[in-house]
């Protein structure tokens, strides 16, 4: 075994093959960027060495800036994560020249999987079934207009070189297969440099299931079953879990068998995983096809951990190292269900338009443990609360996994978990995902890639927290902060009847009147306080009902709230005059308006157009002058790893255009003036 690794990536990963290191006492070398200063990973580690500015680029790419700290440190092995240089068979090459080993397949098996078409080739020689479709060099368009026609619509446009779910496009029919080519092109070209596409036929219906392969030097092979990856938006996965619900052990042998010939094909070693798209008949027979092999560590690797007890980190040093795999087939069983949830920094309401920000609160919900496996509840974090998401890097900044005994069992800890986790200071996905996890389609196991936008009413703009429990909360939570004031200031020998707001009144009823905002509209609550012997009496009334306030502080800082008939543990953080509001059920925001400070606010700032974060102007889809109405995109962002679309907020005129495509911009950066029509 190693003394000593060199982890070359950051965030959850980097944390995560820390931890196991940790166990096995192998020490670890972390690397890091100016953004990662005084990241977690970091911390982690023994070690850490420099590279460089906050761009990939410029750090986490720089593979002989990571080659050198190696061997400074005195480091035998490069464990690469994900992402990153973690699929670069050059890097590979260099780690073995400059004698250090790579923690990964060897650099043959990386390039012959690099590229789809090619790989896909190389699979249909192995025997490995492929989805109907074109993967030849030649990309003259109108071949491959020709190859589409053929293959018949709709059909899925990919790039060769692509990952991510990045430089993809469906199209439906051939009228639109040329503007869809270009701009899959031009995605491809900007993100991966190379524009070669692959076509193939759009499957209906489909379910992403992969399956966990590892090979080790002297050409033994496993399958650690499959994971159901098919929850998933603008093709990246957002839900993952293990065993897929509804296939036979049958099917899953089959698929298991496909991947290791698939595995074996390239001499493949170490942590790698085949995916397939599965087809669903309408009779419900399942056909799977090969879609690519990721030949690294993946995301959703845990729930394949929590399933079958075992360590994958542990298997990828002990096989780097030159130690045959731990277990054989027959050794391997599934034990219950595991889901896992990727909590990234989006709004999923805003188009999931990534986030960035401080994480003013970072609670998540503790590990606990489950029979044999580690873990009933796992949270892989790359982050502490106070820490920044900035926009160099992906989006996600944590991982939930949930096992139990039956996957009802693993759904109901997962609710849980995700009730937990209160995050402030910038958007996130939990309560989408909550909102996706407890879903119909969701809870039958009805899984298919359409699943999100089958179930987009009950996914998007949902409120699970009203007016009235808002705004109990806030208030609960401002009354217990005054009489705190109140108590320190008696403490202190001083009686402040400003800060005895709510009490010094000692007879009969007193009234406070607030102003409030909930989801955009102004409210005022009134409250009445009746002081009597023994606990003051309170009622709110709010949105046009009245009913009786009762809260109370519990020992772990949450509120007890009684309004009327209802009874609800919440934990409030105020940040300003923003409330941030979890209950059990959801969480929300209120503000109290401070209705001097705020007299003739307003919010309607439309002439401006502004980036909501820094990046690359891809195009404008107007020029001044154009009439454009409401909803209309504008232009094109290339930003965080993806393109997004900035549509007019009202309708109006184009007034001018401030940058050209190409251009890079700032966070804030005001892209194209409009004037609101009359
Ligand atoms: P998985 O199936 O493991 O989710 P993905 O292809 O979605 O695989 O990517 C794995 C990780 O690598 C993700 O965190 C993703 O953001 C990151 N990643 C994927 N493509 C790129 C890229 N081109 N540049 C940087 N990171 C990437
Ligand atoms: P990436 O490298 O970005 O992960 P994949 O080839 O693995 O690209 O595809 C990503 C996702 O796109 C799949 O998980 C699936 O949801 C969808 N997809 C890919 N190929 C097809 C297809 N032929 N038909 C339908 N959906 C597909
Ligand atoms: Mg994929």
């Amino acid at each position: 075994m190693f003394n000593k690794i060199l982890i070359a990536n950051r965030g959850e990963i980097a944390c995560r093959v820390a931890a196991t290191a940790r166990r096995m006492a192998v020490k670890t070398v972390a690397v890091y960027s100016d953004a990662d200063a005084n990241a977690k990973h970091v911390a982690a580690c023994d070690e850490a060495v420099y590279l460089g500015g906050s761009a990939p680029k410029d750090s986490y790419l720089r593979w002989e800036k990571i080659i050198e700290a190696a061997l400074r440190t005195g480091a035998q092995a490069i464990h690469p994560g994900y992402g990153f240089l973690s699929e670069n068979d050059e890097f590979a090459t260099a780690c073995a020249a400059a004698g250090l080993v790579f923690i990964g397949p060897p650099a043959s098996a990386i390039q012959a999987m690099g590229l789809k078409a090619e790989s896909k080739q190389l699979m249909e020689k192995a025997g490995v079934r492929l989805v109907p479709g074109y993967h030849g060099a030649d990309q003259d368009p109108a071949l491959l207009q020709a190859q589409a026609d053929a293959i018949g619509y709709p059909v899925l446009i990919k790039a060769s070189a692509g990952g991510g779910g990045k430089g993809m496009r469906v199209v439906d029919a051939s009228a639109g297969f040329a503007a869809a080519l270009a701009s899959c092109k031009r995605e491809a070209i900007n993100s991966f440099g190379d524009d070669a596409v692959l076509i193939e036929k759009y499957v209906q219906r489909p379910r992403h299931i992969e399956i966990q392969v590892f090979g080790d030097t002297q050409g033994n092979y496993v399958y650690l079953f499959e994971r159901d990856c098919s929850v998933q938006r603008r093709h990246q996965k957002v839900l993952e879990e293990a065993p897929a619900p509804g296939i036979t052990e049958a099917f899953r042998q089959q698929m298991g068998e496909a991947a290791v010939a698939a595995a074996r094909a390239v001499n493949y070693v170490g942590a790698g995983t085949v995916e397939f798209i599965v087809e669903q008949q309408p009779d419900g027979a399942m056909q799977f096809y090969f879609m690519e092999m990721n030949t690294r560590l993946q995301v959703e690797h845990p729930v394949t951990e929590a399933i079958t007890g075992l360590d994958l980190v542990e298997w990828q040093l002990r096989v780097a190292s030159g130690e045959p795999l731990p277990l054989q087939q027959h050794a391997l069983k599934i034990q219950g269900h595991a889901i896992e949830a990727r909590i990234c920094a989006e709004n999923p309401d805003n188009n999931f338009l990534p986030a960035t920000g401080t994480l003013q609160v970072y609670g998540l919900p503790v590990h606990t443990t489950f029979e044999r496996a580690p873990h009933a509840t796992r949270v892989d974090s790359g982050v502490r609360q106070g820490d920044t998401i900035s926009p160099f890097y992906d989006s996600m900044v944590a991982k939930l996994i949930v096992h139990g005994a039956n996957r009802a069992e693993a759904l109901a800890r997962m609710d849980a978990a995700l009730a937990a986790t209160h995050i402030v200071g910038l958007a996130t996905n939990v309560q989408f995902l909550r909102h996706v996890t407890t879903s119909a389609s969701f809870a039958q196991a009805d899984l298919d890639t359409g699943l999100i936008p089958r179930e987009a009413a009950a996914l998007f703009h949902q409120e699970k927290v009203g007016l009235a429990l808002a705004t109990a909360a806030l208030l609960a939570h401002t009354l217990l902060q005054e009489q705190t004031l109140a108590a320190q200031a008696d403490a202190r020998g001083w009686i402040d009847p400003w800060a005895r707001r709510d009490g010094w009144k000692s007879h009969g009823p007193s009234v406070r009147a607030f102003t409030l905002e909930f989801q955009g509209e102004r409210h005022t609550a009134l409250l009445t306080t009746l002081h009597g012997a023994g606990e003051p009496q309170r009622q709110l009334q709010i949105g046009g009902t009245t009913e009786a306030l009762g809260y109370a502080a519990t020992a772990e800082g949450a509120l007890d709230i009684r309004l009327g008939a209802q009874r609800a543990r919440v934990q409030v953080y105020t940040k300003g005059d923003v409330a941030h509001v979890f209950t059990a059920g959801g969480a929300t925001q209120i503000v109290a308006i401070d209705a001097l400070a705020h007299a003739g606010d307003t919010h309607s700032d439309v002439g401006r157009l502004t980036a909501p974060m820094p990046g690359k102007v891809v195009s404008f889809a107007v020029k001044a002058g154009d009439k454009v109405t409401k909803g209309q995109p504008l232009a094109v962002l290339d930003a965080m790893k993806m393109e997004h679309t900035i549509a007019a907020p009202v309708d109006g005129t184009v007034a001018e255009l401030l940058f050209a495509p190409g251009d890079q911009v700032t966070d804030g950066a005001e892209l194209l003036r409009m004037e609101a029509a009359a």
